[in-house]
């Protein structure tokens, strides 16, 4: 579960990032996160992550209290929460398969669980004949799968997509967006941060608006932005 309760985020005396934010989502649930650049979303991911912590109020993760965690407790934070990033932060160097399987080395994943679960995930995100490629072979959508198989690999209960259709066409946006939500409908808790209302508009889920720092509606579908 992540809840937001009156969090205040300043960066500095005169920039309130966040003024007052107060959310709460539930496990299993998909939300879209929207609002206008420079309204807060970047710093509630941040937070989310631990990245950041609140200037006032609290923030809770999937049991951790943000504003309380200490350094050496991060890194267990982050195995529960996947985060797809706008960029996709892939290693160019290499395969596919290896990305993946990277991310699970790197949590001391043994060899037999990492042989069984990277081919489980390259499936489901529709990359299983694509394991030898580097990722420069691949196609926006393809590379945005990987980036999607590697945030799922370690099996966090949350997964955070930042802006996940930001360079892509219509239709491969939307194939995201639905390869979001079957994974979500697998529950992992979904969390899509996109500025990209005409695609938002296509799924009947949960949107919570931002603006200038504050929720400024929490509803099922779009009639809230409207
Ligand atoms: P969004 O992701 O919606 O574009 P951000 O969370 O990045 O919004 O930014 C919210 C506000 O905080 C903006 O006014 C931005 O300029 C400011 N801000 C973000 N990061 C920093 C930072 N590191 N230092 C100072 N101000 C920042």
């Amino acid at each position: 579960m992540i809840e937001f309760t009156d969090v205040v985020k300043s960066y500095s005396a005169d920039t309130q990032a966040l003024k007052g934010i107060n959310m709460q989502i539930d496990d299993g649930e998909f939300v879209y996160l929207v609002g206008p650049s420079g309204s807060g979303k970047s710093t509630i991911i941040k937070l989310i992550t631990g990245e950041l912590k609140p200037t006032s109020g609290t923030v809770h993760v999937n049991g951790y209290s943000l504003e309380h965690i200490r350094r050496r407790e991060i890194p267990y934070l982050r195995r529960t929460v996947g985060v797809v990033f706008q960029d996709f932060r892939l290693i160019e160097s290499k395969s596919v398969y290896d990305n993946v399987a990277f991310a699970m080395r790197v949590i001391g994943a043994k060899t037999p669980e990492i042989r069984e679960r990277v081919p489980y995930v390259l499936d489901l995100v529709g990359l299983e004949n694509k394991g030898h490629r580097l990722p420069t072979e691949l196609s926006g959508g393809e590379q945005q799968r990987l980036a999607i198989a590697r945030a799922l690999v370690n099996n966090p209960s949350t997964i955070i997509a930042d802006e996940p259709t930001g360079n892509l066409d219509p239709e491969r946006s939307f194939e995201i967006m639905s390869l979001l939500q079957e994974i979500n409908n697998l529950g992992t808790t979904m969390l899509v941060v996109t500025h990209q209302l005409d695609l938002v508009h296509q799924f009947h889920k949960r949107v919570i608006s931002i603006d200038d720092g504050l929720v400024v509606s929490d509803e099922i579908g779009l009639e809230a932005l409207v």
